[in-house]
Protein backbone atom coordinates (compact mmCIF):
# COMPACT_ATOMS: atom_id res chain seq x y z
CA UNK A 1 0.00 0.00 0.00
CA UNK A 2 1.52 3.38 -1.09
CA UNK A 3 1.25 6.29 1.89
CA UNK A 4 -1.77 8.71 1.28
CA UNK A 5 -0.96 12.15 0.45
CA UNK A 6 -0.83 14.21 3.52
CA UNK A 7 -2.07 18.10 2.37
CA UNK A 8 -1.72 19.23 6.06
CA UNK A 9 -0.54 23.16 6.22
CA UNK A 10 1.55 21.90 9.42
CA UNK A 11 3.23 19.88 10.75
CA UNK A 12 3.31 18.57 6.99
CA UNK A 13 4.50 16.10 4.90
CA UNK A 14 8.03 15.24 4.69
CA UNK A 15 9.99 13.15 1.71
CA UNK A 16 8.94 9.83 2.17
CA UNK A 17 12.97 8.98 1.40
CA UNK A 18 13.81 11.55 4.65
CA UNK A 19 11.66 9.28 7.11
CA UNK A 20 12.94 5.69 5.41
CA UNK A 21 16.62 7.53 6.10
CA UNK A 22 15.66 8.39 9.47
CA UNK A 23 14.22 5.18 10.06
CA UNK A 24 17.52 3.16 9.18
CA UNK A 25 19.26 5.81 11.41
CA UNK A 26 17.34 5.48 14.36
CA UNK A 27 19.02 2.86 16.63
CA UNK A 28 22.51 3.60 15.69
CA UNK A 29 23.61 6.70 13.77
CA UNK A 30 26.17 5.42 11.44
CA UNK A 31 28.22 2.77 13.87
CA UNK A 32 28.45 5.66 16.50
CA UNK A 33 25.86 3.31 18.92
CA UNK A 34 22.92 6.20 19.28
CA UNK A 35 20.09 7.46 17.84
CA UNK A 36 20.49 11.15 17.21
CA UNK A 37 18.03 11.91 19.80
CA UNK A 38 20.42 10.15 22.37
CA UNK A 39 23.59 12.43 21.31
CA UNK A 40 25.29 14.91 23.10
CA UNK A 41 24.66 18.20 21.09
CA UNK A 42 28.47 18.99 21.82
CA UNK A 43 29.71 15.55 20.58
CA UNK A 44 31.93 15.03 17.81
CA UNK A 45 28.69 12.90 15.82
CA UNK A 46 26.35 15.54 16.17
CA UNK A 47 28.70 18.59 15.93
CA UNK A 48 28.86 16.91 11.95
CA UNK A 49 25.37 16.63 11.91
CA UNK A 50 25.15 19.85 12.54
CA UNK A 51 27.59 21.72 10.44
CA UNK A 52 26.56 19.53 7.35
CA UNK A 53 22.89 20.92 7.59
CA UNK A 54 24.04 24.53 7.76
CA UNK A 55 26.56 24.38 4.91
CA UNK A 56 23.98 22.70 2.70
CA UNK A 57 21.27 24.96 3.56
CA UNK A 58 23.52 28.11 2.90
CA UNK A 59 24.81 26.11 -0.54
CA UNK A 60 21.13 25.77 -1.21
CA UNK A 61 19.88 29.16 -0.52
CA UNK A 62 23.10 30.73 -1.84
CA UNK A 63 23.58 32.40 1.86
CA UNK A 64 25.90 35.58 1.51
CA UNK A 65 28.89 35.35 3.92
CA UNK A 66 27.87 38.30 6.10
CA UNK A 67 24.47 36.37 6.55
CA UNK A 68 24.64 34.52 9.81
CA UNK A 69 22.13 31.24 9.60
CA UNK A 70 20.52 30.03 13.06
CA UNK A 71 19.16 26.96 14.42
CA UNK A 72 16.73 28.03 16.84
CA UNK A 73 13.19 27.30 18.75
CA UNK A 74 10.46 28.82 19.79
CA UNK A 75 8.80 28.98 16.31
CA UNK A 76 7.82 31.75 14.23
CA UNK A 77 5.33 33.13 16.45
CA UNK A 78 8.56 34.11 19.03
CA UNK A 79 10.04 35.86 15.98
CA UNK A 80 7.05 37.89 15.89
CA UNK A 81 8.56 39.44 19.13
CA UNK A 82 12.37 38.71 18.24
CA UNK A 83 12.23 40.89 15.00
CA UNK A 84 11.29 44.08 16.77
CA UNK A 85 13.61 42.62 19.56
CA UNK A 86 16.92 43.15 17.46
CA UNK A 87 15.98 45.10 14.52
CA UNK A 88 14.52 48.15 16.19
CA UNK A 89 18.42 49.76 16.78
CA UNK A 90 17.59 52.89 18.32
CA UNK A 91 14.43 53.39 16.41
CA UNK A 92 10.79 53.78 17.60
CA UNK A 93 8.88 53.18 14.63
CA UNK A 94 8.54 49.72 12.05
CA UNK A 95 6.48 48.83 8.15
CA UNK A 96 4.51 46.34 8.26
CA UNK A 97 2.25 44.95 5.33
CA UNK A 98 -0.80 43.69 6.70
CA UNK A 99 -2.01 41.04 3.88
CA UNK A 100 -3.36 38.25 6.16
CA UNK A 101 -3.64 36.15 9.58
CA UNK A 102 -0.02 35.83 10.18
CA UNK A 103 1.17 39.60 9.33
CA UNK A 104 -1.75 40.40 11.64
CA UNK A 105 -0.53 38.33 14.07
CA UNK A 106 3.05 39.86 13.29
CA UNK A 107 1.87 43.16 13.68
CA UNK A 108 0.01 42.95 17.22
CA UNK A 109 3.02 41.53 18.32
CA UNK A 110 5.60 44.28 17.49
CA UNK A 111 2.95 46.76 18.86
CA UNK A 112 4.36 46.14 22.50
CA UNK A 113 7.76 47.29 21.46
CA UNK A 114 7.03 50.07 18.55
CA UNK A 115 4.59 52.63 16.71
CA UNK A 116 3.42 49.93 14.10
CA UNK A 117 3.24 51.82 10.64
CA UNK A 118 0.77 49.10 8.47
CA UNK A 119 2.15 50.66 5.12
CA UNK A 120 0.05 48.36 3.55
CA UNK A 121 -3.08 46.12 4.13
CA UNK A 122 -5.52 43.96 2.36
CA UNK A 123 -7.62 42.94 5.08
CA UNK A 124 -10.94 44.99 3.68
CA UNK A 125 -10.69 42.85 1.19
CA UNK A 126 -10.52 40.27 3.38
CA UNK A 127 -6.47 39.13 2.04
CA UNK A 128 -7.72 38.22 -1.41
CA UNK A 129 -4.98 40.37 -2.50
CA UNK A 130 -1.72 42.18 -2.08
CA UNK A 131 -1.78 46.39 -2.39
CA UNK A 132 -0.58 47.87 -5.58
CA UNK A 133 2.46 49.36 -5.18
CA UNK A 134 1.77 52.67 -5.82
CA UNK A 135 -0.50 52.64 -2.93
CA UNK A 136 2.34 51.39 -0.25
CA UNK A 137 2.86 54.32 2.33
CA UNK A 138 5.87 53.14 3.82
CA UNK A 139 7.93 55.20 6.34
CA UNK A 140 11.20 56.17 6.03
CA UNK A 141 12.32 56.27 9.47
CA UNK A 142 10.95 52.95 10.08
CA UNK A 143 13.67 50.38 11.52
CA UNK A 144 12.57 47.81 8.70
CA UNK A 145 9.58 46.71 6.96
CA UNK A 146 8.32 43.27 7.78
CA UNK A 147 5.88 41.33 5.20
CA UNK A 148 5.07 37.78 5.03
CA UNK A 149 5.75 36.17 1.26
CA UNK A 150 3.32 33.74 1.77
CA UNK A 151 0.26 33.64 3.86
CA UNK A 152 -0.49 30.19 4.60
CA UNK A 153 -4.10 30.27 5.63
CA UNK A 154 -5.42 33.01 2.98
CA UNK A 155 -3.31 31.45 -0.04
CA UNK A 156 -2.05 34.08 -0.93
CA UNK A 157 1.75 35.17 -2.05
CA UNK A 158 4.08 37.75 -3.08
CA UNK A 159 6.08 36.44 -5.63
CA UNK A 160 8.32 39.15 -6.15
CA UNK A 161 10.27 41.15 -3.42
CA UNK A 162 9.33 44.18 -2.42
CA UNK A 163 11.80 46.94 -2.13
CA UNK A 164 12.26 49.12 0.64
CA UNK A 165 14.76 51.86 1.70
CA UNK A 166 15.04 49.91 5.21
CA UNK A 167 16.08 46.48 5.93
CA UNK A 168 13.09 44.43 4.99
CA UNK A 169 12.05 41.48 7.54
CA UNK A 170 10.12 38.74 6.26
CA UNK A 171 7.83 35.43 7.56
CA UNK A 172 9.16 33.11 5.53
CA UNK A 173 7.40 29.87 7.42
CA UNK A 174 5.58 28.26 4.51
CA UNK A 175 7.47 29.31 1.47
CA UNK A 176 11.31 28.98 2.35
CA UNK A 177 13.20 26.25 0.08
CA UNK A 178 10.06 26.07 -2.43
CA UNK A 179 12.17 28.40 -4.98
CA UNK A 180 15.69 30.28 -5.17
CA UNK A 181 15.86 33.55 -3.17
CA UNK A 182 17.71 36.40 -3.44
CA UNK A 183 18.84 36.32 0.50
CA UNK A 184 21.17 39.59 -0.05
CA UNK A 185 17.68 41.95 -0.51
CA UNK A 186 17.13 40.57 3.16
CA UNK A 187 17.82 41.84 6.49
CA UNK A 188 16.19 38.74 8.42
CA UNK A 189 14.66 35.84 7.17
CA UNK A 190 12.89 33.32 9.10
CA UNK A 191 10.77 30.09 9.19
CA UNK A 192 8.98 27.67 11.44
CA UNK A 193 10.49 24.16 9.77
CA UNK A 194 6.98 22.22 10.20
CA UNK A 195 5.51 23.48 6.64
CA UNK A 196 8.43 23.05 4.04
CA UNK A 197 11.22 22.23 5.95
CA UNK A 198 11.60 19.53 8.24
CA UNK A 199 9.46 18.63 11.88
CA UNK A 200 8.25 21.40 14.28
CA UNK A 201 10.21 23.20 17.21
CA UNK A 202 13.28 23.93 14.62
CA UNK A 203 13.11 27.60 13.77
CA UNK A 204 15.39 28.39 11.14
CA UNK A 205 16.60 32.64 11.10
CA UNK A 206 19.16 34.08 8.25
CA UNK A 207 19.99 37.51 9.34
CA UNK A 208 22.12 39.98 8.13
CA UNK A 209 25.56 40.29 10.60
CA UNK A 210 25.81 44.16 10.69
CA UNK A 211 21.63 44.55 12.33
CA UNK A 212 22.98 42.26 15.35
CA UNK A 213 24.22 43.12 18.39
CA UNK A 214 21.87 46.53 19.23
CA UNK A 215 18.46 44.46 21.16
CA UNK A 216 16.28 46.40 22.88
CA UNK A 217 16.76 46.94 26.65
CA UNK A 218 16.07 43.41 28.79
CA UNK A 219 16.41 41.23 25.99
CA UNK A 220 16.77 37.94 27.01
CA UNK A 221 19.86 36.24 26.18
CA UNK A 222 18.11 33.26 24.17
CA UNK A 223 15.96 36.12 22.23
CA UNK A 224 19.34 37.92 21.08
CA UNK A 225 20.56 36.82 17.61
CA UNK A 226 23.80 38.36 18.25
CA UNK A 227 24.58 35.89 21.24
CA UNK A 228 22.40 32.76 19.57
CA UNK A 229 25.39 33.72 16.55
CA UNK A 230 28.25 33.89 19.11
CA UNK A 231 27.25 30.49 19.92
CA UNK A 232 26.62 28.71 16.92
CA UNK A 233 22.88 28.42 17.76
CA UNK A 234 24.13 26.27 20.98
CA UNK A 235 23.87 28.13 23.59
CA UNK A 236 21.55 25.84 24.62
CA UNK A 237 20.59 22.73 24.21
CA UNK A 238 19.47 23.21 20.30
CA UNK A 239 16.52 20.98 18.93
CA UNK A 240 19.18 18.55 17.53
CA UNK A 241 16.52 15.67 15.80
CA UNK A 242 14.74 18.43 14.63
CA UNK A 243 17.88 19.85 13.39
CA UNK A 244 18.89 15.98 11.99
CA UNK A 245 15.92 15.78 10.16
CA UNK A 246 16.22 19.13 8.52
CA UNK A 247 19.75 18.28 7.43
CA UNK A 248 18.65 15.12 5.83
CA UNK A 249 15.67 17.49 3.99
CA UNK A 250 18.35 19.62 2.94
CA UNK A 251 20.41 16.63 1.17
CA UNK A 252 17.08 15.54 -0.46
CA UNK A 253 16.56 18.93 -1.91
CA UNK A 254 19.92 19.21 -3.37
CA UNK A 255 19.66 15.47 -4.71
CA UNK A 256 16.44 16.83 -6.08
CA UNK A 257 18.27 19.39 -8.20
CA UNK A 258 18.19 22.21 -5.72
CA UNK A 259 16.12 25.08 -5.46
CA UNK A 260 15.42 26.20 -9.19
CA UNK A 261 14.32 22.36 -9.82
CA UNK A 262 11.98 22.78 -6.67
CA UNK A 263 10.69 26.09 -8.19
CA UNK A 264 9.62 24.95 -11.57
CA UNK A 265 8.14 21.70 -9.72
CA UNK A 266 5.93 23.61 -7.47
CA UNK A 267 4.74 26.58 -9.74
CA UNK A 268 3.74 23.09 -11.94
CA UNK A 269 1.95 21.28 -9.59
CA UNK A 270 0.00 24.72 -8.00
CA UNK A 271 -0.91 25.14 -12.33
CA UNK A 272 -2.02 21.86 -12.15
CA UNK A 273 -4.47 22.78 -9.13
CA UNK A 274 -5.59 26.51 -10.04
CA UNK A 275 -6.28 25.51 -13.77
CA UNK A 276 -8.96 22.10 -12.54
CA UNK A 277 -10.30 24.75 -9.85
CA UNK A 278 -10.74 27.67 -12.73
CA UNK A 279 -12.22 25.53 -15.07
CA UNK A 280 -14.56 23.51 -12.89
CA UNK A 281 -16.86 25.86 -12.63
CA UNK A 282 -17.52 23.85 -9.61
CA UNK A 283 -14.50 24.25 -7.15
CA UNK A 284 -13.90 28.36 -6.28
CA UNK A 285 -10.53 30.26 -5.57
CA UNK A 286 -10.88 33.45 -4.28
CA UNK A 287 -7.41 34.40 -4.73
CA UNK A 288 -5.94 37.43 -6.77
CA UNK A 289 -4.57 35.20 -9.73
CA UNK A 290 -1.22 37.41 -8.92
CA UNK A 291 -0.83 36.57 -5.99
CA UNK A 292 -1.71 32.99 -5.41
CA UNK A 293 -0.18 30.83 -3.54
CA UNK A 294 2.28 28.09 -4.86
CA UNK A 295 2.20 26.49 -1.68
CA UNK A 296 -1.66 26.77 -0.08
CA UNK A 297 -4.60 26.49 -2.16
CA UNK A 298 -7.83 27.48 -0.52
CA UNK A 299 -11.03 26.26 -2.68
CA UNK A 300 -14.78 26.04 -1.65
CA UNK A 301 -17.59 23.50 -2.97
CA UNK A 302 -21.00 25.73 -4.07
CA UNK A 303 -22.20 23.88 -1.01
CA UNK A 304 -21.13 23.97 2.30
CA UNK A 305 -23.04 20.62 2.30
CA UNK A 306 -21.07 19.09 0.37
CA UNK A 307 -18.00 19.63 2.40
CA UNK A 308 -18.27 16.86 4.91
CA UNK A 309 -19.21 13.91 1.81
CA UNK A 310 -15.66 16.15 0.14
CA UNK A 311 -13.33 15.30 3.43
CA UNK A 312 -14.96 11.71 3.80
CA UNK A 313 -14.31 10.75 0.45
CA UNK A 314 -11.32 12.54 -0.08
CA UNK A 315 -9.75 10.77 2.96
CA UNK A 316 -11.00 6.90 1.70
CA UNK A 317 -8.86 8.03 -1.45
CA UNK A 318 -5.98 8.34 0.42
CA UNK A 319 -6.45 12.37 0.35
CA UNK A 320 -5.73 13.86 3.92
CA UNK A 321 -6.22 16.62 5.56
CA UNK A 322 -8.32 18.96 2.95
CA UNK A 323 -10.32 21.02 5.70
CA UNK A 324 -9.71 24.90 5.28
CA UNK A 325 -8.34 26.45 7.94
CA UNK A 326 -11.30 27.02 10.87
CA UNK A 327 -11.13 30.92 9.65
CA UNK A 328 -11.64 30.60 6.21
CA UNK A 329 -13.78 27.66 6.00
CA UNK A 330 -13.67 25.48 2.73
CA UNK A 331 -10.80 23.30 1.78
CA UNK A 332 -7.20 23.50 1.75
CA UNK A 333 -4.77 21.75 -0.01
CA UNK A 334 -1.16 22.45 0.71
CA UNK A 335 1.49 21.30 -1.80
CA UNK A 336 4.78 22.10 -0.05
CA UNK A 337 8.16 20.66 -2.10
CA UNK A 338 7.25 16.90 -0.40
CA UNK A 339 3.92 16.49 -2.15
CA UNK A 340 4.48 14.86 -5.52
CA UNK A 341 3.44 16.00 -8.74
CA UNK A 342 1.08 12.77 -8.28
CA UNK A 343 -0.07 13.62 -5.51
CA UNK A 344 -1.39 17.08 -7.20
CA UNK A 345 -3.19 15.15 -9.82
CA UNK A 346 -4.60 12.26 -7.78
CA UNK A 347 -6.03 15.55 -5.93
CA UNK A 348 -7.01 16.68 -9.56
CA UNK A 349 -8.63 13.30 -10.83
CA UNK A 350 -10.61 12.83 -7.34
CA UNK A 351 -12.02 16.74 -7.64
CA UNK A 352 -13.07 15.96 -11.08
CA UNK A 353 -15.03 12.69 -10.10
CA UNK A 354 -16.05 14.01 -6.39
CA UNK A 355 -18.20 16.71 -9.07
CA UNK A 356 -19.50 14.75 -11.52
CA UNK A 357 -21.03 12.37 -8.89
CA UNK A 358 -22.09 15.53 -6.74
CA UNK A 359 -22.23 18.23 -8.89
C1 LIG B 1 2.65 28.44 10.69
C2 LIG B 1 3.05 29.86 10.53
C3 LIG B 1 3.43 30.65 11.63
C4 LIG B 1 3.44 30.13 13.04
O1 LIG B 1 4.48 29.25 13.20
P1 LIG B 1 4.85 28.62 14.61
O2 LIG B 1 6.14 27.93 14.30
O3 LIG B 1 3.73 27.69 14.96
O4 LIG B 1 4.99 29.71 15.57
C5 LIG B 1 3.80 31.96 11.39
N1 LIG B 1 3.81 32.47 10.15
C6 LIG B 1 3.46 31.75 9.07
C7 LIG B 1 3.48 32.38 7.71
C8 LIG B 1 3.07 30.42 9.22
O5 LIG B 1 2.72 29.69 8.16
Amino acid sequence: MPRPYNFSAGPAMLPEAVLEQAKAEMLDWRGSGMSVMEMSHRGKEFVLIAEQAEADLRELLNVPTNYKTLFLQGGASSQFAMVPMNLLRGKSKADYFNTGQWSKKAIAEAKKFCQVNVAASSESVNFTTVPARNSWNCDPDAAYLHYTPNETINGVEMHTIPEASVPLAADFSSTLLSRPIDVSKFGVIYAGAQKNIGPAGLTIVIVREDLMGQTVAGTPTMLDYAAMAKDGSMYNTPPTYAWYIAGLVFQWLKAQGGLAAMGERNQAKAALLYKAIDESGFYKNPVDPAYRSWMNVPFTLPDEALDKPFLAEAKAAGLLTLSGHRSVGGMRASIYNAMPTEGVQALVDFMADFQKRRG
